[in-house]
């Protein structure tokens, strides 16, 4: 046995008396050690000579993962870069993110160019990082290698991705690629959206700064037809498929089945086709453009009891940052800016502030934020949980105070999200990550000690 273990002492205490274990709201103590959960111990209790932390009725949660993070880095870190985006995570209680392969230069789609990407996060991860490689057309044989570097899934596009590098495939290009995407056992992350000619798109090209109209040219049917495809290949290739970023309600009585049916299916939402509606965004603000867009109030409410249901398995924010410019924030016009919303940071105020509305516990919130989201990432036995032997990444939050979304608050690159303004429920005290303090109050005070999350082999 490491006797060095044995004598050591723990590395710190922290104790709550509302902390959120698998058994419900506990008063407990949490023994750390090594980045670890070492013990709960019942109650307030402090250990000689080891330094404590009492939060007292703050909620004391797992920290939140994010499998949906465009970083950008390296080759478009004017957009996002891994330093900004990790303090960012933490500053909203995230201790892990997972970065899409689409909007780096190179892209994500090779051993070679991956290896290029862990490069480009050295020395700037203040929270852990995963990787998703991609699938386009023409790379099915690099997968392989691709994937026995340590990316966690392999992510793949129907429609346009808005970068030209990263073509979206086609249902012949999956084909070829999924049966070694099944054999790895890891997930296939498909944007699921099939685009159709009709007459909304004409409709928005004369009035590109309207933003029903820009919700009239991507109807809910490119994205249900998306979904009964990725169901029938999921079906046939026994591969697991998870949908990203599921908006249209329509695809959720056919996903419901396919789940019930035993199929090896996943679906997210993100909180922005929650929180908003389409009747109350403002023609001309590009802030609110991302694809698929933001829909109506009656299909969100479904999207909403879906959630409640477990037919949407998990909530993560599809971050997707660009310039001021790129984003066409003085034009206004919805066609030519870029599509996608900023606001890793603010996930759990706007969820929780959304879900308390709708009758969802914390317990459940910790579910579709945390726990979940570890087991999509093959992280369900050291991530997700207060539990002995689990990594202590944690958050500290207060669900019952308010606070206003303020710019100067904003840790990511640009200044930029929907969100600013907003007046949320639940703000972020603290955040852990490995055990060690990185954020309080307003100010990161960490160094950027995140890890590297490869794919664990099972
Ligand atoms: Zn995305």
């Amino acid at each position: 046995m490491p006797e060095v273990t044995q004598n050591s002492l723990p590395d710190l205490t922290i104790h709550s008396t509302r902390v959120l274990t698998e058994r419900g709201l506990k008063d407990m103590t949490l023994v750390i050690r090594k980045g670890k959960i070492e013990e709960l111990l019942p109650g307030k209790q402090t250990l000689p000579d080891v330094p404590s932390e009492d939060v007292g009725n703050f909620l004391l949660m797992p920290g939140l993962i994010d499998s949906h993070v465009h970083v950008n880095e390296p080759g478009r870190t004017e957009w996002e870069g891994f330093e900004t985006i990790t303090r960012a995570a933490i500053a909203g209680g995230i201790t892990t993110i997972v970065d899409m392969p689409l909007n780096s230069s190179p892209v994500t789609i090779s051993a070679n160019t991956f290896k290029e990407k862990l490069k480009s996060t050295q020395g700037k991860l203040y929270c852990n990082t995963g990787f998703w490689g991609g699938l386009v057309p023409g790379n099915a044989a690099d997968l392989k290698e691709l994937i026995e570097t340590g990316v966690l899934g392999i992510k793949a596009f129907l429609t346009h991705s808005g970068i030209d590098e990263f073509p979206n495939v086609t249902e012949a290009d999956l084909r070829i690629a999924m049966p070694s995407i099944s054999d790895a056992r890891i997930p296939l992350l498909v944007h699921a959206e099939l685009e159709e000619p009709h007459a909304g798109i004409a409709a928005f090209e004369k009035n590109p700064s309207s933003y029903m109209a820009w919700l009239g040219s991507r109807p809910r049917s490119w994205e249900d037809k998306a979904v009964a495809l990725m169901v029938g290949l999921c079906r046939e290739f026994n591969c697991r498929v998870h949908i990203v970023h599921l908006s249209s309600s329509g695809s959720l009585e056919m996903l419901k089945k396919a789940k019930a049916s035993g199929l090896p299916l996943t679906v997210e939402t993100c909180p922005q086709y929650l929180y908003f509606c389409a009747e109350d965004i403002p023609d001309g603000n590009t802030l609110y453009k991302c694809a698929p867009p933001i829909r109506e109030q009656e299909n969100n409410e479904r999207l909403w009891k879906a959630l409640k249901e477990g037919i949407i398995d998990f909530v993560v924010t599809d971050h997707s940052p660009a310039t001021p410019e790129l984003k066409k924030i003085e034009t206004g016009n919805l066609k030519e800016a870029w599509g996608g919303i900023a606001s890793l940071q603010f996930s759990l105020p706007v969820m929780w502030t959304g879900a308390r509305k709708q009758g969802f516990s914390l317990k459940e919130i910790a579910a579709l934020m945390s726990a979940n989201v570890a087991s999509f990432i093959g992280y369900e036995y050291s991530k997700g949980l207060i539990k002995k032997g689990y990594d202590a990444d944690l958050v500290v939050w207060d669900p019952n105070q308010q606070f206003k979304v303020d710019e100067k608050s904003i840790q990511f690159r640009h200044k930029l999200s929907p969100y600013t303004g907003e007046t949320l429920y639940g703000e972020v005290k603290q955040t852990y990550v490995g055990g060690k303090k990185v954020y309080e109050n307003g100010a990161v005070i960490g160094a950027p000690e995140g890890k590297l999350l490869l794919r664990q082999r099972n």
